[in-house]
C-alpha cells in the first residue's frame, strides 16, 4: 500500500452548501451492521461543450431516476477556475435560469443523488468541488466504497479535516495527500486505495478523468457532442442532448478527456471477475438505455419472458406496477399470449406530501402512488408483474386495492429472485432482516401479500437471459459478494458514519 499522503478550503464561487473479501454474507452481517445507508447517484460531465452547464442540467434531468434528494453543477471556465451551485431537490428546483448562466464554461461536472438513512444532510451534495495544489478539482461519484471508513480513519489521524459524511470526500484527500507530481499520477494513487463501487468523473482545472473500478459494478459510458466529449451514468443521457455513443467505460479504465482528445491512462489492477450490477437491469437504469451494451428494456423483456415460462397462470390479463416493471410485464404478455393491460396507474406527481397518514393506513405509501383500474380488474383473474419485492410493503397494498376492485384471483410474479442480502455497492437496499426474501419462503410470502399464487425469476433464468453481457455481480440475490467488505469485516460502519455515493 502506498502511503497515505492537506487539503485546501472547500471553493465555489456561487456555492450554496446548505441550501443547496469475499467473506461470507453469513460471517460478517450482524444485525448491526447490516442496517447500513446506501445511496444511489447519477453523473454527468461534459468538456469541449459551450454552454457546458446547460447540457449538464439536462444530462441530470435524464439521470433523475438515479438520484431526487440533491443535484449539483460544477463549471470549470477557460482558466480551469470552478463555479459550482448545489443544492437539496430535483433537478429543476434546484438551478434556476440565472443559476445556469452563472455556470461559465465549455467544461462542466453534474450529479444527482439520492439517500436514505442519516445520509440526507446537503453537505453530501455533489459534486465535492475544493482547491488544492494543482489546481480546482472537482469529484461526482457514482457507487459505494467499501472501505472509506477505514481510509477516512487513517486520513484523520494524520490530520485531514472532513466536511461531511459522503465518502466521495475521501477521493478528494487521497488525491490531495499525494506524494506524486502530476494530476495523472495523483488520481491514480487514490483510485489504487479504493475497495468496492466507484464510477467517477474528477476535473483538476478544465481537465476531466473519468474512471471506473476494476470489478465495473456501475455503468459509465462515453459520447460524443460535436466537437466535445460527454461521460454519463446511461446513455438516455446521451440521447438528450443529442450526443453520440461512443463505447462503455470499461472495468478499471482511466481516462484523460479535454476538447475531443481522449487520453487513455494507465489502468487499474484487473480483477479476475468483473461485476457489472445486474440490479441496474432488473430495476433501476432506465429502459431506455443501453448499459454494457444491453439494452435495458431488452434486457427485461427477457426477463419477463422467462418469468412467464418458469410460472405461467391462467389469467384474463397481465400489467405491470407501473413503471419499473412495464418492460418485463411486456415480456410476460409476449411469452405467454396472456392479453396485456393497463390496470394499475401511478401518479408522476407524487412529492413529499405534508399529510401524516394515520397509524392505521399502513397502505398510505402505495395508495398515493398508485390506483387500480377497476374497468380493467373487475371479475378478471390478473397476472401482475413487479421487477422486484424489496420489503414487500408495496405489493401487499396493491394486492388489497385490486382486491377491492374486485380482481377474482391475483397472480402476483416477480421479475428478479428473491431479494435476500443488501447491497454495498450502491443500491439502496434496507437491511437483511427488513429484506422479506431473506427470511421468508416463497409460500409464506404469496400467504402474507394473499394472492393466489407467487412466483419469482430464478436466479439462473434470469443471469441466462443476459449472459451476452456479463458476468454480472448477483449479490442482493446470492450474497456472493465480489468486493472485499472492508469496513464491514473491521466493524467500522454505523449509521452515523454513511457511506458514500
Ligand atoms: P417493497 O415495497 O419494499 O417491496 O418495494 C418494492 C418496489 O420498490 C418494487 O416495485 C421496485 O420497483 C422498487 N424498488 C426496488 N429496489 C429499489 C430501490 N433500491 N430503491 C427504491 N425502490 C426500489
Amino acid at each position: 500500500m502506498r502511503s497515505l499522503p492537506v487539503l485546501g478550503t472547500s471553493i465555489g464561487r456561487d456555492s450554496q452548501e446548505g441550501v443547496q473479501s469475499n467473506a461470507r454474507p453469513e460471517d460478517i452481517l450482524s444485525s448491526s451492521l447490516d442496517a447500513l445507508p446506501r445511496e444511489e447517484c447519477g453523473v454527468f460531465a461534459v468538456t469541449g461543450v459551450e454552454q457546458a452547464a446547460e447540457a449538464t442540467f439536462l444530462g441530470l434531468y435524464a439521470l433523475q431516476h438515479r438520484g431526487q434528494e440533491s443535484a449539483g453543477i460544477c463549471a470549470l471556465d477557460a482558466d480551469g477556475s470552478a463555479s459550482v451551485r448545489k443544492g437539496t431537490g430535483l433537478v429543476s428546483d434546484v438551478f434556476s435560469a440565472q443559476d445556469l448562466e452563472s455556470l461559465q464554461g465549455d467544461t462542466a461536472v453534474g450529479h444527482v443523488r439520492y439517500s436514505t438513512a442519516g445520509g440526507s444532510r446537503s453537505q453530501n451534495a455533489q459534486p465535492i468541488v475544493v482547491r488544492y495544489s494543482q489546481g480546482d478539482l472537482c469529484i461526482a461519484h457514482n457507487g459505494n466504497l467499501t472501505n472509506a471508513q477505514e481510509l477516512r480513519n487513517r486520513l484523520v489521524e494524520e490530520g485531514a479535516i472532513f466536511q461531511a459524511t459522503s465518502d466521495s470526500e475521501v477521493m478528494v484527500h487521497l488525491i490531495a495527500r499525494s506524494r506524486h507530481d502530476t494530476v495523472e499520477a495523483q488520481i491514480d494513487d487514490a483510485l489504487t486505495h479504493l475497495e468496492g463501487a466507484f464510477s467517477v468523473v474528477i476535473s483538476v482545472g478544465n481537465t476531466l478523468y473519468a474512471a471506473v473500478d476494476p470489478r465495473g459494478f456501475r455503468p459509465l459510458v462515453l459520447g460524443r457532442k460535436d466537437g466535445g466529449l460527454v461521460v454519463a451514468s446511461e446513455t438516455c443521457a446521451l440521447d438528450i442532448i443529442d450526443a453520440e455513443f461512443i463505447r462503455d467505460i470499461q472495468p478499471g479504465e482511466v481516462l484523460k478527456l479535454r476538447g475531443s482528445e481522449i487520453e487513455p491512462l494507465r489502468s487499474l489492477p484487473p480483477v479476475p471477475r468483473p461485476a457489472p450490477c445486474v440490479f441496474e437491469l432488473v430495476y433501476f437504469a432506465r429502459p431506455d438505455s443501453r448499459i454494457w451494451g444491453a439494452s435495458v428494456d431488452r434486457a427485461r423483456r427477457a426477463f419477463g419472458r422467462q418469468l412467464a415460462r418458469e410460472h405461467p397462470a391462467e389469467a384474463d390479463c397481465v400489467f405491470a406496477v407501473p413503471d419499473s416493471a412495464n418492460s418485463a410485464a411486456l415480456g410476460y404478455a409476449e411469452e405467454s399470449g396472456v392479453a396485456y393491460e393497463l390496470g394499475l396507474l401511478r401518479n408522476h406527481y407524487v412529492g413529499r406530501t405534508f399529510i401524516k397518514p394515520s397509524q392505521a393506513d399502513r397502505d398510505f405509501g402505495a395508495r398515493i402512488k398508485y390506483n387500480p383500474v377497476k374497468e380493467v380488474v373487475e371479475g378478471k383473474r390478473v397476472i401482475v408483474v413487479d421487477d422486484s419485492l424489496v420489503r414487500g410493503t408495496t405489493s401487499t397494498s396493491l394486492v388489497k386495492f385490486l382486491r377491492q376492485a374486485g380482481a377474482k384471483e391475483v397472480h402476483f410474479r416477480i421479475a428478479s429472485p428473491p431479494v435476500k442480502f443488501p447491497c454495498f455497492y450502491g443500491i439502496d437496499m434496507p437491511s437483511k432482516e427488513e429484506l422479506l426474501g431473506s427470511s421468508h419462503s416463497v409460500q409464506e410470502i404469496a400467504d402474507m401479500l394473499g394472492v393466489d399464487s407467487m412466483g419469482y425469476l430464478s436466479l439462473e433464468g434470469m443471469l441466462d437471459a443476459v449472459e451476452d453481457h456479463g458476468p454480472f455481480c448477483d449479490a442482493c440475490f446470492s450474497g456472493d459478494y465480489r468486493a472485499p467488505l472492508v469496513d464491514v469485516e473491521r466493524g467500522h460502519t454505523s449509521l452515523e458514519n454513511p457511506l458514500g455515493c
